[in-house]
């Protein structure tokens, strides 16, 4: 028999009434968006899942696009018949030939109660007619095969598959973050795990030059490009942070400059937010990777913003991260050798336990609320969208 149909479900969308009915409708603009190359692939978007009429469409690149579509959780081939027992068991078996295994279950449900057989009939009308017909036993522990059949009110679906999605939520759906994006590891899988969860992000890169090379941005705009596959068009905001990072350098001292630098990392960014209409700042930071990133250091680093300040990774080991980076595809990327301004600058005897007092004294030691309305003032815009070559400033 032929796989014409994808059948879609939610998972994780409990909401009810009008939220739901915008998470759907979120989700199937995202679907539709992410398979636009297939233009032969009709749907039907309906309160409990969404069909994909294949239409000859190939499977396998479908397949691999519906895995990266945030909000979905997972996905099957079905086949869809009338609501008639006798044809049910001749697709079961023609099904069950075809993918020539030993064993097998059937698992009905039924949601249309007007349906003349109750669940477990229908179950034991397939088995029957199955083993009569076939070789296949009936494993009800471990079966080779679950043969799932739902009788709808219109139509029945059966399947063999259940291939999990992203999970989360669908993109768009809680509004935007901020995220502070360098050319490191961990950065790109912070974004990554935001957008799973559906939150659209923007990104701001703090830029050295001539300390860091024109190649990070080259290499920021990739890692972006690949992002690119869960959020269509992502804005990055370049912030010309030389003047100040030199400023800083020369009055915080070795010990607490990546203190202050992140500091005023944190006041720009969350300006940005702010003005882009962004509720939330987001960044890389794992707890206790570096020694700005001691339950301390972030306690004295996160108090310049009101805003909340989401570390998807603040709990994972660098090894886990590095993995999913893999999967994601950002990896490669990100270990370019290229300095960025952090690394070019990192002191050796950097504070795990910056003193608020201390802070104080050097931050009233300068005016560097000029200097962050000057990085402000000078920030860069521009759209990244792959395979677009033209960047749009704005
Ligand atoms: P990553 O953490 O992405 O691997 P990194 O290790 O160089 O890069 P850290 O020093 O660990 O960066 O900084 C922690 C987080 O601060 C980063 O994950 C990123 O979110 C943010 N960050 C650091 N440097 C920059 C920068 N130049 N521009 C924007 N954000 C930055
Ligand atoms: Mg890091």
């Amino acid at each position: 028999m032929k796989k014409d149909r994808i059948m879609v479900r939610y998972g994780e969308l409990s909401t009810k009434g009008k939220n739901r009915k915008n998470f759907i409708d979120a989700l199937a603009k995202n679907i539709k968006r992410m398979l636009k190359d297939f233009e032969r692939l009709t749907y039907e978007v309906r309160r409990d899942h969404i069909y994909i009429e294949l239409n000859d469409e190939s499977c396998e690149q479908i397949e691999e696009r519906l895995k990266k579509v945030p909000g979905l959780y997972s996905f099957s081939y079905v086949y869809r018949l009338d609501n008639n027992l006798e044809e049910m068991k001749k697709a079961a078996l023609e099904i069950l030939l075809e993918e020539k295994k030993k064993t097998f279950k059937v698992r009905s449900k039924r949601t249309d109660k007007s349906f003349p057989y109750v669940s477990d009939e229908i179950n034991r009308a397939i088995a029957g007619y199955v083993l009569t017909h076939s070789d296949y036993k009936v494993d009800v522990h471990q079966p080779e095969i679950l043969l799932s059949l739902t009788v709808r009110e219109d139509y029945t679906y059966l399947y063999t598959s259940d291939i999990r999605g992203l999970g989360g939520y669908p993109l768009g759906i809680q509004g935007k973050a901020m995220m502070m994006l360098s050319g490191g590891i961990d950065s790109p899988v912070a974004c990554y795990y935001m957008l799973k969860r559906g939150i659209k992000i923007e990104c701001v890169h703090f830029a050295s030059p001539p300390y860091t090379a024109e190649g990070v941005i080259t290499k920021i705009k990739n890692l972006l490009e690949v992002l690119n596959i869960y959020q269509e068009k992502i804005l990055l905001h370049i912030v010309p942070f030389t003047k100040l990072q030199e400023e800083i350098y020369r009055v915080a001292g070795t010990s607490y400059a990546i203190t202050i630098m992140r500091r005023m990392m944190y006041r720009i960014a969350e300006s940005l937010a702010e003005k882009r209409n962004c509720f939330v700042l987001g960044n890389g930071e794992s707890i206790g990777q570096v020694a700005s990133q001691t339950l301390v250091s972030l306690k004295e680093i996160e108090r310049v913003t009101h805003l909340p300040v989401i570390r998807p990774l603040a709990c994972v080991d660098k090894v886990d991260i590095i993995e999913t980076a893999k999967q994601i595809g950002t990896y490669d990327i990100s270990i370019r050798p290229f300095e960025d301004c952090c690394t070019i600058f990192e002191p050796k005897n950097v504070t795990t336990a910056p003193h608020p007092n201390r802070i104080e004294k050097i931050e009233n030691s300068f005016d560097w609320k000029t200097l962050v309305e000057e990085c402000i003032e000078n920030i860069e815009t521009m759209e990244i969208e792959k395979d677009k070559k033209e960047d749009h400033f704005f």
